[in-house]
């Protein structure tokens, strides 16, 4: 039986980089993944999304460019073109992973891993046998699924796709019918109206993507040219390309479309590899984990999506930085523990939005005085040159009444996904209006609009 310090299984952002900061730390570590390194991020998820919004931001940009100076008659893109892009971005990416791993001594196996208990873990490569591998520490990483809803006439529908199938279409479909408005419906149906698509998005809730501010939500989807958005709707039946959905009020109505994405949100992969054999504490939400990431069971850790706390890369990636802190410490209790309340998150496509901290809305239902300004990007003199003056834009700030302690930060616009970190460093480090206002910042910046927002607080 080969033995090692620490064993992962899945090789996902929490998988690799815990790998790759215990192969630091001089740990034998085997990195264990069935399908590919990098996981849902690199394969199908960041990376191949944010490689397609980009080709589409270069057309857009040449196709408008003429406001600007810039003439490019006959503008075209080329959709097998963008495609080999994002697969040579994929794969450069991918393959500096697995160098980076071989750097640190990782030791990566491709095959299926499941949990026996005892610290045990059985290694199942595709065609070969079976061989069991022990370690003092085991990690789960084993991501998250696309959820298919049990929506009559979606199962084993060929005009159905989730955000891994979209990805890998062979042509940009004339219509496009979207059921879930969240980040990913979001995201590729900006993608595919920005390419030409006709795109109807179906939501059950009143607005888009949940965890924005309301305030902004609906100015990012007033961005989203060419998308129509079904708000409050909820998606009865799919035929073929025919979505049918009925409002709160009763009428019924139905998209007609070419292609149908389902992209109702993601679920943990608890199941399968021998987690809930081997006894581990699971909630409806995922794997339940403690504040250093600890599961139920002696010895292992689970960090990523797995946990269903985030579904976020970045968290996967602090997660992982946190459970190898705690095997470090080898039972001594690491100090290095998950925050929550600082995770920023992100939409990105030709309109970017992104935030951190509370939504206003949060704000008041925990009873939170606070003060808040919004402030156009307009005020941005870069923004207005890069952007010209009507594309939409603009940050909002929130500070305790009482403390004047920074709570939130939401920003729809161009570099958004960019200065939000800057935001998340004020909300971590618990940073007052008035350490804000002392801050010196770049000009001329898109991100200076934060400290203007904070100016305008008092
Ligand atoms: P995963 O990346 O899902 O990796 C888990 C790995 O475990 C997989 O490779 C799987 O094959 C492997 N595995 C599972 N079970 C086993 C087993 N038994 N044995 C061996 N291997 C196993 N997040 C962002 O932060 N920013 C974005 O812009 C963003 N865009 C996204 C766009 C799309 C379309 C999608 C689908 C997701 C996006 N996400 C984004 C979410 C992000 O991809 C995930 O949060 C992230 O990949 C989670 O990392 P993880 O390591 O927990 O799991």
């Amino acid at each position: 039986m080969a033995e090692h310090d620490v064993i992962i299984i899945g090789g996902g952002p929490g998988g690799y980089l815990a790998a790759e900061r215990l192969g630091a730390a001089k740990r034998k570590v085997l990195l264990v993944e069935r399908a590919s390194l990098g996981g849902t991020c690199l394969n199908v998820g960041c990376i191949p999304t944010k490689t397609l919004i980009a080709s589409a931001k270069t057309y857009l940009h040449a196709k408008e460019g003429e406001r600007f100076g810039v003439r490019a008659p006959g503008v075209s893109f080329d959709w097998a073109a963008m495609q080999a892009w994002k697969r040579e971005v994929v794969e450069k990416l991918r393959n500096g992973v697995a160098a980076k791993e071989k750097a640190r001594g990782v030791a990566m196996v491709g095959g299926e891993g499941r949990l026996l208990g005892r610290g045990e873990v059985e290694v199942r490569v595709a065609g070969g046998a079976a061989e069991v591998h022990r370690a003092r520490a085991i990690i789960l990483a084993t991501g998250s699924a696309p959820v298919w809803p049990p929506i009559p006439g979606l199962k084993d529908n060929a005009r159905a796709v989730d955000s891994t199938g979209l990805l890998e279409v062979a042509e940009v479909p004339r219509r496009l019918a979207v059921i879930g408005g969240g980040v990913i419906g979001v995201e590729l149906a900006g993608l595919f109206a920005a390419l030409g698509s006709q795109v109807e998005v179906v939501e059950m809730m009143e607005e888009i993507v949940p965890f924005m501010d309301r305030e902004q939500a609906p100015v990012l989807r007033r961005a989203l040219k060419g998308v129509t958005f079904r708000l409050g709707c909820r998606v009865t039946q799919v035929e073929g390309g025919t979505v049918h959905y009925a409002s709160k009020e009763g009428t019924s109505a139905r998209a007609e479309a070419d292609l149908v994405l389902v992209a109702v949100g993601r679920r943990p992969v608890v199941d399968g590899f021998g987690a809930r054999e081997a006894g581990l504490d699971l909630s409806p939400g995922g794997v339940v984990v403690d504040e250093r990431m600890r599961t139920n069971l002696p010895g292992v850790w689970a960090v990523g999506d797995v946990t269903g706390k985030s579904l976020l890369a970045h968290t996967a990636y602090r997660m992982a930085e946190v459970a190898v802190a705690d095997i470090l410490a080898a039972g001594g209790g690491s100090r290095n523990v998950m925050r929550y309340q600082a995770v920023p998150w992100v939409v990105y496509g030709m309109t970017e939005a992104a935030g951190v901290g509370l939504t206003e809305q949060e704000a008041i239902a925990r009873g939170l005085p606070v003060k808040k300004a919004t402030v156009s990007l307009k005020a941005s003199g870069r923004f207005c040159a890069e952007n010209g003056f009507s594309a939409p834009g603009a940050v909002k700030v929130m500070a305790e009444r009482e403390s004047g302690r920074v709570v939130g930060v939401h920003l729809v616009g161009a570099y958004a996904s960019e200065i939000v970190w800057g935001a998340a460093a004020l909300i971590e480090q618990e940073l007052t209006v008035r350490d804000v206002k002392e801050l010196i910042l770049p000009h001329p910046t898109v991100c200076e609009v934060v400290r203007d927002a904070v100016w305008e607080l008092e």
